[in-house]
């Protein structure tokens, strides 16, 4: 067994050494929504990782490259992945940040700056996991596969793909996603399962341009097209009207709802945090509301929208629509059930774009790697982790979970206090640490498991 003191010592005594690399890291303005900084990071990562004695590739994707790295340990046997993104959020708006956000920043014992927490903080923290376990026992306690992509923060459209292509490359017992971390009241949080995702634009053309209002009973408007296809997509009940929209959608296990039965029901927080008296169709139990489907109107436009009056008939009409799936449903499949969906129903001539689809995906809760995170979460935090079976939105760890590979995700998060996505993100340095030392035992243990 290894020396777990001896490795808390040596993360206790070196974390500047990895704030340093992490200042590194962040300086670099890897923005994925406007290819910024986006080679320049993927090398960065991939020279962090070479000095570690991985063995690296930069793999182009069609789209930012993913990083890939092995790394050799004492249990041949055994491979743990890690997978985390190099890319970030645009840091506007500038003016609300207290240091620039390309600078990492230290105060009141945390470190400021755009990716501190999400998601270069987590990975500079399982950095630091390994390097301790390879000084304190002189090697990585099994072999350590590395999967760091660049296009997280614009919906991985290339990693599933890109995956597929390298599963050799790729097997894994046990995968760590990208973030994790406890509650506010620090009570280590497993969340076993991430719903999926299908995001389309819709949109109509009536006439060669806009018209005056006086034509309005002569031409078709745009706008009324649209608002009558969306109509037909959902009922004030919020009951999906799309034939078959359902079918796939499985009830919880007996596990599952064990582990619903125990988790906290959360619809109190929601009505006090949007000023409700109820949620939506009176749920109470929010973890389980999470285990159906969704069909969200995110945005519509056309036509006028400035201030005062302007009488025209919009040519053309746009709405973007984003449908949060749930196990066992594909966002192919639903993509392709609208399309029939408007036709039958009048609305051949709205058009249909495809802007994003991810599976979703759900860890069995009963895995060796969960049992064990769960118990090194309670030894790390000093009590019992909180277990969600499913949670609202979307990640693609279905890469991993289909493939029968549990997925668990220990890290630096802080409830949703972090502010990752906005100006001043941060990482606690206790967080780090207790995080730091929570990978190492997971990785240590992992490697002994049978
Ligand atoms: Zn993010």
């Amino acid at each position: 067994m290894a020396d777990l003191a001896a490795i808390d010592r040596y993360l206790a005594e070196h974390q500047r050494e990895w704030i340093a690399e992490l200042r590194e890291l962040c300086a670099v303005p890897s923005v994925s929504a406007r290819h910024q900084g986006i080679e320049e990071c993927a090398k960065l990562v991939a020279r962090m990782l070479e000095r570690r004695g991985f063995a690296v590739e930069v793999c182009a994707t069609g789209g930012h490259p993913v990083v890939l790295g092995h790394a050799a340990g004492t249990n041949r046997a055994r491979t743990l992945l890690f997978y985390n993104h190099y890319d970030v959020q645009p840091p506007e708006p500038l003016e609300l940040w207290d240091s620039p956000p390309f600078q990492l920043t230290e105060r009141e014992g945390a470190v400021f700056a755009r990716g501190s927490k999400d998601d270069k903080g987590e990975f500079v923290c399982r950095l630091a996991a390994l390097d301790a376990v390879r000084a304190v026992t002189g090697s990585y306690p099994c072999d350590i596969t590395w999967l760091a992509e660049g296009e997280e923060e614009i919906g991985s459209p290339h990693l599933p793909d890109w995956v597929e292509r390298n599963q050799s490359r790729l097997r894994a017992d046990a995968a760590v996603w990208e973030e994790g971390g406890i509650e506010v009241d620090e009570t280590p949080i497993i969340r076993l399962g991430a719903r999926g995702l299908l995001y389309v634009e819709l949109s109509v053309k009536v006439i060669s341009r806009d018209a005056h209002s006086g034509q309005a009973n002569l031409l078709p408007n745009a706008a009324w097209r649209l608002v009558w296809a969306l109509a037909a997509l959902k009922g004030p009940d919020e009951r999906v009207l799309i034939p078959g929209f359902y079918d796939a959608v499985r009830q919880p296990t007996d596990r599952e709802e064990k582990l619903l039965r125990a988790a906290p029901k959360g619809a109190a927080d929601i009505r006090d945090e949007f000023g409700l008296e109820q949620l939506l169709g009176g749920i109470t139990d929010v973890n389980r509301a999470y285990f159906t489907p969704t069909a969200n109107l995110a945005g519509i436009g056309g036509g006028y929208q400035g201030e005062g009056s302007k009488t025209v008939i919009p040519a053309r009409a746009v709405a973007k629509l984003d449908f949060r799936l749930v196990p066992d449903q594909d966002p192919v499949d639903i993509n392709a059930k609208l399309r029939r969906h408007l036709d039958s129903a009048g609305f051949a001539d709205v058009a249909i774009e495809l802007l994003g689809a991810e599976r979703p995906g759900i860890t069995d809760p009963d895995a060796a790697v969960v049992r064990l995170n769960g118990e090194i979460a309670a030894e790390i935090y000093g009590k019992p982790a909180r277990v969600t079976p499913l949670t609202g939105g979307t990640t693609p760890m279905f890469i991993f979970t289909e493939r029968g590979v549990p997925v668990v995700a220990p890290g630096v998060g802080w409830g949703a206090m972090n502010r990752a996505h906005s100006p001043n993100e941060f990482m606690r340095l206790k967080d780090f640490e207790r995080a730091a030392r929570h990978l190492a035992r997971l990785a240590v243990r992992f490697a002994q498991a049978d």
